[in-house]
């Protein structure tokens, strides 16, 4: 079966379904994505990608495609076309197709919205989780916005290689001040030496992550502490446990960090049970 794609407003066989060349997100990478999980054929926090999705677009001043309803409605019809039981849908927004100008296109330029789905292997993913992955640091070389989700990931593509070529699946960007921020495509966690969960607060230079919003929850159903503050790689080496979390991968433990095991080496047991638990707390629909 061919994989059906959503493009500003027709549903297409993949190798039908084209972009614009002058489009301003293949011109300029000028917009805004989401990633939303599928499980069971069903939508996994669908409303926090959304709300997370208009504000990305208002920071940029990008119009919105649609109303929510309808989005909801495109992301739904678009993973029953391609039978998507487990898996991912991606939603893509651009300010849309202009004359190459730098600045905005004229007003009422119609923003370019496209959705695609696709599969993911849960027995594959689980196993991963139970191995437990291996992540490098590297110096933060983004834009100082990257708490919006923008499709300009350049640094993120050269982060995940460098991870790849050295034999780990996420890389860790550290701030000047030895803190690191986040993952190349997730948000970075550790339980400190007493026990607590520990994860950089809010600001600009994180994405707030939808997982880890819904992980608070988690944590606090499970009885246990969280603090919003930054920790360094030897901390995190030192930690009891890490891990990391986005909407792709869920809790998905850390067990060696710049070569150098956490804990014991193997999965710890909170990052195990937070993941066992997530999507009880996950809004599915
Ligand atoms: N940080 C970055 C840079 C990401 O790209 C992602 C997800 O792709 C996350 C964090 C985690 O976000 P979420 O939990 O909403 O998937």
């Amino acid at each position: 079966m061919s994989r059906i794609a959503y493009v500003n407003g027709r549903y297409l066989p993949h190798g039908d379904a084209v972009v614009h060349i002058e489009d301003r997100g293949y011109q300029f990478a000028d917009g805004v994505y989401e990633v939303c999980e599928v499980r069971g054929a069903k939508l996994v926090d669908a409303p926090r990608h959304l709300a997370r999705l208009g504000r990305s677009l208002s920071e940029l001043k990008i119009a919105a495609p649609m109303s929510l309803p309808a989005l909801t409605a495109v992301l739904r019809e678009t993973v029953s076309r391609n039978r998507i039981v487990n898996g991912l849908v991606y939603i893509q927004v651009t300010r849309g197709v202009a004359r190459r100008d730098h600045a905005f296109p004229p007003q009422g330029t119609a923003p370019s919205l496209v959705v695609t789905a696709r599969r993911l292997d849960f027995v594959a993913n689980e196993k991963i989780a139970a191995d437990g992955v291996a992540v490098i640091t590297l110096p933060e070389d983004r834009w100082a916005r990257v708490d919006i989700k923008s499709v300009s990931l350049l640094p993120n593509v050269l982060a995940k290689q460098a991870a790849r070529e050295q034999g780990a699946r996420e890389a860790w960007y550290v701030d000047v001040a030895g803190y690191v921020t986040e993952g190349a495509a997730s948000n970075a966690w550790i339980v400190s030496r007493d026990g607590k969960l520990v994860t950089r607060k809010l600001g600009r230079d994180i994405l707030p992550g939808i997982t880890r919003s819904v992980l608070f929850d988690v944590i606090k159903a499970q009885g246990l502490q969280v603090e919003e503050r930054p920790f360094t790689v030897e901390e995190a080496q030192g930690a009891r446990e890490a891990f990391i979390t986005s909407a792709t991968q869920l809790v998905m433990p850390v067990v060696r960090i710049d070569g150098r095991p956490v804990g014991n080496g193997a999965p710890g047991l909170i990052a195990t049970a937070l993941r066992r638990d997530y999507h009880a707390h996950a809004a599915i629909g």
